[in-house]
Order: structure tokens, then sequence, then C-alpha cells
């Protein structure tokens, strides 16, 4: 006759319970699972189910069940290594762990009670019965097995552990080695995409140049400002995906270690004036005040012009457009004799704390990807997530680091962010720096 547990309990003295005891079930098998859940919860025992042996770890450290039945053939961890690694846990040390299991040879129970189980139960189940051996086993109840045959019942189950631990990492191994191969397929791809978009591109650039050049064309556009604003929206549009197929170019090479730096004497001010009066369109459009004073900028150092104007340009498109019309943007620099440092500042909306790691990575915008437009300097128009990633590949591949500060991410009260660069002062003592 099955008994309630709860009321059962109220007669064992010193473990009374008021509310009922819970069971953690751990079986992959539905039609297990559905028959001890009902037999056990019409016994009065809530039951907890779980389908793998990590979900059931997860599952028990969280609800600390009364006891724990498994099954001993699971998809992932089998009921063995869920109670080995149970019992190394202080919680679990005296939690009764009954095997529930199909496997009825003595071998397979010997292995069981060497991984820490308490008590070995096997199948079919026997609704009648299971209750009461419950019971047993929440009273303190165990299994036992001679001191010999537990010895050598230890033997063969680490030898079983470390088994499956082999064909574990060979499998990730091999899975890891067709991650890597996809990987490459994918970098040679996007490489050959934008290259092979580069050509007609330039060709459509050259195209447009020469219409606009041709003299009954340029009449033409000169005598009708329509005609004007469309030259230019062709040209920006252009110019845009020359700049997309470009940054995806340098990102790949950048990703693909391929980035070679032309090391050479470089007067960072310089650069840094170059790359601002590139900006003073986009700035006098946003009504945003540069605060730059190349006075102040360190004269010499050793690194790629190019690259480092690339890098610092992508700073400060980013510190223009996350920052309202209006706003402020600091662009300092100083220097020892071994470091030079930069930072641009912006009184924008600011980053929020998890993304600050993040937003390094290639293709990952924080932003709103709804709000993103063609613009590269457009309040929130975002791109696609390649400017940090390209300017961290440039910074690392100088020896130097990028990172960023802010206070938190609030369009309202605007926060902003301060991106911090340090670059040593010769960038050829770095193994990827070659003059
Ligand atoms: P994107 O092309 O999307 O701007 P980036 O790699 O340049 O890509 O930047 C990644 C993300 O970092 C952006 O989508 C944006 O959310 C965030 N971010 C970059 N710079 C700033 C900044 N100055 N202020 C606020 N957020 C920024």
């Amino acid at each position: 006759m099955i008994q309630s547990a709860a009321r059962q309990c109220l007669t064992v003295g010193s473990r009374m319970h008021t509310s009922p005891q819970t069971i953690l079930y751990i079986e992959d098998d539905p039609a297990s699972r559905s028959l001890v859940s009902r037999t056990l919860t019409h016994a009065g025992y809530r039951v907890l189910v779980a389908e793998r042996g990590l979900e059931g770890i997860d599952i028990a450290r969280r609800e600390r069940p009364d006891l724990i039945l498994t099954d001993i053939n699971l998809p992932d961890l089998s009921g063995r290594e869920v109670t080995t690694k149970l019992r190394s846990e202080p919680q679990f040390q005296t939690t009764p762990i009954v095997a529930l299991t199909a496997q009825s040879l003595h071998e397979f129970r010997d292995m069981a009670l060497a991984a820490g189980i308490t008590g070995y139960l096997t199948k079919p189940i026997d609704v009648e019965t299971l209750p009461q051996r419950v019971e047993y086993y929440l009273r303190g109840g165990r299994d036992t097995i001679e001191q010999e045959k537990l010895t050598e019942a230890q033997v063969r189950y680490a030898q079983e552990v470390v088994g499956r631990l082999e064909d574990q990492i060979r499998e990730l191994e091999s899975a890891n080695s067709a991650l890597r191969r996809l990987d490459k397929m994918k970098d040679t791809f996007i490489q050959l995409t934008a290259h092979e978009l580069r050509t007609p591109l330039t060709l459509v650039f050259g195209y447009s140049r020469l219409i606009e050049d041709a003299a009954p064309i340029r009449a033409l556009v000169n005598s009708d400002p329509n005609l004007q604003v469309l030259m230019k929206g062709l040209q920006d549009s252009i110019k845009r995906m020359q700049d997309i197929i470009n940054e995806i170019l340098t990102i790949s090479r950048i990703m693909t270690n391929q980035i070679d730096l032309s090391i050479a004497p470089v007067h960072p001010g310089l650069v840094a004036e170059r790359v601002v009066n590139n900006l003073l369109p986009a700035l006098q459009t946003r009504r945003v005040t540069l605060h730059f004073d190349r006075s102040t900028w360190p004269e010499l150092m050793r690194g790629d012009a190019d690259l480092l104007a690339l890098a610092l340009a992508n700073l400060l498109n980013n510190a223009i457009k996350y920052t309202p019309d209006g706003g402020h943007v600091y662009l300092t620099a100083s220097a020892d004799d071994q470091v030079i440092r930069f930072s641009v500042k912006d009184t924008g909306i600011g980053i929020a704390p998890e993304e600050q790691e993040r937003i390094f990575e290639r293709f990952h915008t924080a932003g709103d990807t709804t709000l993103h437009s063609t613009s590269k300097v457009a309040f929130l128009g975002g791109g696609l997530g390649l400017g940090l990633a390209i300017c961290k590949g440039i910074i690392e591949a100088h020896g130097g680091r990028i990172w960023v500060e802010s206070d938190g991410y609030d369009p309202e009260r605007l926060p902003g962010s301060e991106f911090l660069v340090e670059l040593p002062v010769d960038s050829t003592r770095h193994p990827a720096g070659k003059s």
C-alpha cells in the first residue's frame, strides 16, 4: 500500500518535515519519467525531473533535493558520473543518490557503488515497492559491497571515466578543427567577395568621373542644381561603398594576421591634423565642437602612419556618431620616452559596462540596428560593427592597447565615452612591426 511521504515523515522524529520531501529524478526516457513521477507524487513526494546529467546537477544545486534517483545511461554524463560530481560537493556528501536502471549485472551495480551511489534499483520499475525503497534510502538505508569488490569496481570505473574523457577530447578536437576550417572558408569568402566587388566599383567611380568631366555634361550639371545634388549623391554613395569594402578587406587582413605594417617615422600631431581636417564637414553638419590642440602633441614616433590615421579616424567618427548635435569631442595626447597615449573623449550616449569589451569584437554593434543609416557620422547611424575591431587590430599590431571608459549608456543623461590608446613610441620593437 502506498502511504503519503508527508504523513510518514511526521512519525520519524528527528527527520520531521512539514512540507513534502523532494525527489529529483534524472531520466532521459519519457515513459519512465512519467511513471516514476506519478508514483512518487501519489506517495506524497514533491518530484522534480531532469532529462540529462548536467541538467540534473544544476537542478540539484538549486533545489537541494532530499533524494536523487538517477538512470545510469544518460545522453551526456552517466548517472555514475553525476554521482561522483555531486559527491565532490560538500552539500551532497550525505544525500541519498539511488540508481534506477536497466543495467542489472553485478559489475554495473558494483561500479555504481564505487562511484558513490547509495542504492541500486533495477528496471522494470515496480510501482508497488518503489515508494518503500525510496523511504528506506531516505531513512539512511544503503546498499553494501565487499571491500575487495569495491576496489576492483573503483579501478574499472576509473578506467571507464578516463576512456570516456579520451573519446570526448578526440570528438572536441575534431569538431574544433572542422570549425576552424569553416572559419577560414568564411574569411576567404569575405576577402574574395570584397575583392570582386572592388574592381567593378572602381570602374563605376571612374566612369562617373568621366561623365561628370565631359564638357556637355558639366555644362548641364552646372546649370541645374537638381543635377548637382544627384551627382553628389552618386559620388557619395560610391565613396561609402568603397569605404565599406576597404573596411572589410582591412578587417579580414587583420583577422587572418596578414596585416603588414610599414613602419616609418611618424608625426602623430600631423596624422591627427590630417584626420581632423577630413572630418570638418561632418563636425559642421552635426554642430559638434572638436577640441584639438596640435601644439601639445608629441613630436615623433615610429609606426604605420596610414593605419594609425585609419584607427584615429574610426574613433573620431564614432565619437561624432554617438554624440548628439551640439556636443563636444576632445582629442588629446601625451608621451614619455617609451609610450605615447592618446584619448578620444565625447559627450555622447555612453556605453553600458557589459558592452565595453564586446564592442571591440568584429561585427558587434551595441546599438539598435533599425536606426542604422548609410552615413558614417549621422547621429546613431551605425555601421557594420567593424570600426573598433579594426582599431584594436591596428593598435595591437603596433604593440599597443586600446580600451574604453564610460559611466554607462544613457541617451538622456549623456555620460560620454573615452577611448584610450597606448602605443610604444617605437613599434619596430614589436614583432608585428617591420621597418
Ligand atoms: P559601428 O560601425 O557599429 O559604429 P564600431 O566597431 O565602430 O561599429 O562600434 C561598435 C559599437 O560600439 C557601436 O555599434 C556602438 O554601439 C559602440 N560605440 C562605439 N563608439 C562609441 C562611442 N563613442 N559612444 C558610444 N558608443 C560607441
